[in-house]
């Protein structure tokens, strides 16, 4: 068999047909929408996750058998049924009006084949197994594991020509604020865990954990934040100017933060500082503690029944103290998950306020500390007597303090 030739075909605006409505269209269809393709699905059956794509208008749908008709306009066409003599039939349309055609049945008859494909930011990697597509995904498997894990990336990285035609230095760099998760280094997202293994510099909080730290490539210059010897303003200002002054020297700065930027990790001023000196910034989300610490407990923060809604609120400045903008007394009187970070040092005060203005003694409490991580601890009380229980137990941050009924719900 001759060899086949490799394509990356553009086909933004440009009409597909998919003959099929089943778990092969359903693979398929994404990595077409994703191209920009103008997708026909002809096909008498749908499943749910295809009727998503109709119902969103995403797609074309026509309910009913293929005919050749179909193929007017079409630039390729993909069989993913079954059928042989149906396939065989879509296929014979397809070589009429010369049109390459993709057969789900019967790779031996068709006319092109998809590729298994692993995508890094830019780049794609796409192999044809000669035939043989498990032969395919192995070798896929093996170059996705090698780019996941940070080797080759200055091929695929920032000073790639992927980045800059021509092959030309950027004389201004980047920073990405990215959210490392609460602990467990495996909960940074897949696009957080790139953009790390391709930066120049990692600028690193102290919650941050230690272990995606050491997985980073030789030649990083990683500055941990927390050894800033300022106070805690001055420090943000250098970590801001640090920022800077690396991004416009031209490197790819990765700030990481812990859980997610924007929730009480001053991302938004990191951001600022940056696009007040004219560096592009991107924002990788995280998971933050404030959900998944109590999920590492087994405690959802909503559960059907029990709690509608949660709220989120920070406990470092005392309810009593001016600089307090939390409304302590409006939180006694919700129903739902509350949910404290930096609560320990006030949680006396804290909890003091919540039952002063109503909310019940004996509402289920939980304290987490280092959710997600091996030295995670958990302590189940109430709001009466949580306060208490934290200093008896020797609880210390990093903790999440929980109030409200899901506490307890998914215990046996
Ligand atoms: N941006 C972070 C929060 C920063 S504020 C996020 O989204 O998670 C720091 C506070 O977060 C800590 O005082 C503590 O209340 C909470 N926290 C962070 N990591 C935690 C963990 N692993 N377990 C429990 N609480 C954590």
């Amino acid at each position: 068999m001759s060899s086949p030739y490799p394509l990356g075909l553009r086909l933004a605006g440009r009409r597909v047909v998919v003959v099929g409505g089943g778990a092969v269209a359903t693979r398929r269809v994404p990595a077409l929408l994703d191209a920009g393709a103008d997708v026909l699905l002809v096909s008498p059956e749908l499943t749910p996750a295809l009727r998503a794509h109709v119902d969103a208008g995403r797609l074309r749908w026509e309910p009913r058998r293929f005919a050749p008709g179909d193929l007017d306009g079409a630039w390729l066409v993909q069989t993913a049924i079954d059928d042989r003599a149906a396939a065989a039939a879509v296929s014979d349309a397809a070589a009429e009006r010369r049109i390459f055609c993709v057969r789900a049945d019967d790779r031996a008859a068709a006319t092109a084949w998809t590729p298994a494909v692993t995508r890094h930011g830019p780049v794609t990697v796409a192999v044809l197994g000669g035939g043989d597509p498990r032969r395919a995904m192995s070798v896929r498997d093996a170059v996705r594991a090698l780019l996941s894990a940070g080797k080759g990336t200055d091929s695929v990285g920032q000073r790639s020509p992927v980045d800059t035609p021509g092959g030309r230095e950027p004389t201004v760099g980047r920073v990405a604020l990215v959210g490392a998760g609460p602990g467990d280094r495996e909960l940074i997202t897949v696009k957080g865990w790139r953009l790390l293994t391709e930066a120049d510099v990692v600028v690193a909080d102290r919650l941050v954990p230690g272990l995606l730290l050491d997985e980073l490539r030789a030649g990083v210059e990683l500055v941990d934040a927390s050894k800033i010897p300022y106070g805690p303003s001055r420090a943000q200002e250098e970590i801001n100017r640090i920022l800077v002054d690396r991004a416009l020297a031209g490197a790819f700065v990765v700030r990481l933060k812990g859980g997610d930027p924007y929730v009480f990790g001053r991302g938004g001023e990191e951001l600022l500082a940056c696009a007040a000196a004219g560096v592009p910034v991107t924002v990788v989300p995280g998971v933050t503690s404030a959900i998944a610490a109590p999920a590492a407990a087994g405690i959802p923060v909503t559960h059907r029944a029990v709690a509608h809604e949660f709220t989120v609120v920070s406990g470092h400045v005392a309810p009593d103290s001016p600089a307090s903008l939390v409304r302590w007394d409006a939180l006694a009187g919700l129903r739902g998950t509350l949910v404290i970070l930096m609560g320990l040092k006030n949680l006396a005060a804290i909890t003091e306020t919540l039952l002063a203005h109503g909310r019940p003694a004996q509402t289920p409490a939980a304290v987490v500390q280092e959710g997600t991580t091996g030295g995670q601890r958990v302590l189940r009380s109430t709001l009466g007597a949580v306060a208490a229980d934290v200093v008896a137990e020797g609880l210390r941050p990093p903790a999440v303090v929980l109030v409200g009924d899901v506490v307890g719900t998914l215990d046996g």
